[in-house]
C-alpha cells in the first residue's frame, strides 16, 4: 500500500532536510524526486563555489567540511549524498509528481511511474527548472543556453553573455580565461551588487582593461546563426557570434503550483501563499518548503535561509496530529 503520512515533492536541500524532520518525528514519509539527488545543485555550472559557508548549507545537524570555507558543487553534491546515506532516506528518483489531488482525508499523488496517498504533501520543488526567457527572434537556436556548465567548450569561440548577476559574472570568467572572445550585454549601468564580494572585483576589472567587453544600459534584441544584435544607448549594433549564455534567472513551475490549487499572490512576484509560521498553504495539508516560497522573487530565499522551513512545517504537522 503506497499511503504516506507525508510526501515531500523535490530531493533539493530542503525537500532532505524536510524528510529528516519526518523520520525523526516518527512519520512515514517519501521524497519524490524528478529527477537525480539534488538535481538542481546537479545542473549547476561545474567550477561554481557557493555563496555560503559551508555551515550554512548544513542539514539534519550533520557537519559540512570542505576545504575552503565556501563549498565547491562537488564538495556539496558529496555531503548531501553522505546525508541522505545517513539518514537513511525513503527516496524515489527519477520519477515526476504530475498531479495532487484531495481525498476526503489526505491527498492522492500522481507520478509518472505510480500513484500515492498521503496525509500531508511539502512542496519542495524550487525554481530551477524553468529559466526566464528573453523573448527575442533566435533564443530557441541550439546555440543559446540558459544553463551554462563547463567553460572549456567555449575555447576559442565568441561568446556573448547576458545577465550581470552571480552566473552571468561566473560563466563571462570562466570562458574568457579558457580563451574564449567574450562580450557582456547587461541591462543596468553596472555589474550586480549582489555578486559575491571576492568575484566582482575580478569582473570590473576585465572589463575596465577590456579583456571583456561589455554594453551596459543595453538589451540583446536578437540572435542569429552567426550574429547577435544588440541595442545599445549608441543605437542597434550586429557583432559576430558562436554561442549565448542567457543568464537570465529561473522561476518556479507555477504551472504546477495551480494545477496543485494554490494561490498565488496578484502582483508580479507570484508569491505562493503560505502562512510563513506554518508554511501550510491556501491548501490546507500542504506545504511549502525552500526556495520555491519566493516566487518570482528568486533573491530572498537561499538554502542558508530556508532549511529552517523544515522545522516549521514538522512542528505544524505534530502538533496537529496531537490535536487529533
Ligand atoms: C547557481 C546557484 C547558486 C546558488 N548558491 C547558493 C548559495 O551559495 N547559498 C544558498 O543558500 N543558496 C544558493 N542558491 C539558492 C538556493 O539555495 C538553491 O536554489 C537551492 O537548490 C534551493 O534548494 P531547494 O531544496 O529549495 O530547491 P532545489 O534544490 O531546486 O530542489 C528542488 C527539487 O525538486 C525537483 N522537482 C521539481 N519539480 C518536481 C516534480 N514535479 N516532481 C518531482 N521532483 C520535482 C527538482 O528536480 C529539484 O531536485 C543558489 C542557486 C543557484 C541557481
Amino acid at each position: 500500500m503506497n499511503y504516506y503520512d507525508i510526501l515531500i515533492i523535490g530531493s533539493g536541500p530542503i525537500g532532505l532536510a524536510c524528510g529528516i524532520e519526518a523520520q525523526r518525528a516518527g512519520l512515514s514519509y517519501v521524497i519524490i524526486e524528478k529527477g537525480c539527488l539534488v538535481n538542481s545543485l546537479y545542473n549547476y555550472p561545474a567550477n561554481m563555489t557557493f555563496f555560503s559557508t559551508s555551515e550554512r548549507l548544513e542539514i539534519g545537524g550533520v557537519p559540512f567540511m570542505s576545504v575552503n570555507n565556501k563549498p565547491t558543487r562537488p564538495e556539496a553534491l558529496e555531503y548531501y549524498r553522505r546525508v541522505t546515506v545517513k539518514f537513511a532516506l525513503n527516496l524515489r528518483l527519477f520519477e515526476e509528481v504530475l498531479e495532487v489531488s484531495r481525498l476526503a482525508d489526505g491527498f492522492s499523488v500522481t507520478t509518472s511511474k505510480t500513484s500515492y496517498t498521503a496525509g500531508k504533501v511539502i512542496i519542495a520543488t524550487g525554481f530551477y527548472d524553468i529559466p526566464n526567457r528573453m523573448n527575442i527572434p533566435g533564443e530557441d537556436l541550439p546555440k543559446v543556453t540558459h544553463y551554462y556548465r563547463d567553460p572549456h567548450y567555449y575555447a576559442m569561440q565568441q561568446v556573448l553573455v547576458v545577465g550581470a548577476n552571480n552566473s552571468s559574472v561566473d560563466a563571462a570568467l570562466e570562458t574568457y580565461r579558457k580563451g574564449a572572445s567574450v562580450t557582456m550585454v547587461i541591462r543596468g549601468e553596472e555589474i550586480g551588487k549582489r555578486v559575491k564580494y571576492w568575484v566582482r572585483p575580478d569582473i570590473v576589472n576585465r572589463i575596465a582593461e577590456g579583456s571583456i567587453k561589455a554594453y551596459f544600459q543595453s538589451s540583446l534584441t536578437a540572435i542569429g546563426p552567426h550574429e547577435a544584435e544588440i541595442l545599445t544607448p549608441n543605437g542597434p549594433i550586429t557583432i559576430p557570434n558562436d554561442f549565448v549564455l542567457a543568464m537570465t534567472g529561473y522561476q518556479p513551475d507555477f504551472k504546477l503550483l495551480r494545477k496543485f490549487g494554490l494561490s498565488l499572490s496578484d502582483d508580479e512576484k507570484l508569491c505562493p501563499f503560505h502562512d510563513p509560521d506554518t508554511m501550510e498553504t491556501s491548501e490546507p495539508g500542504i506545504y511549502l518548503a525552500g526556495v520555491v516560497c519566493g516566487g518570482m522573487d528568486t533573491h530572498s530565499w537561499f538554502i542558508e535561509n530556508s532549511r529552517e522551513h523544515a522545522g516549521k512545517i514538522l512542528k505544524d504537522i505534530t502538533s496537529n496530529l496531537f490535536r487529533k
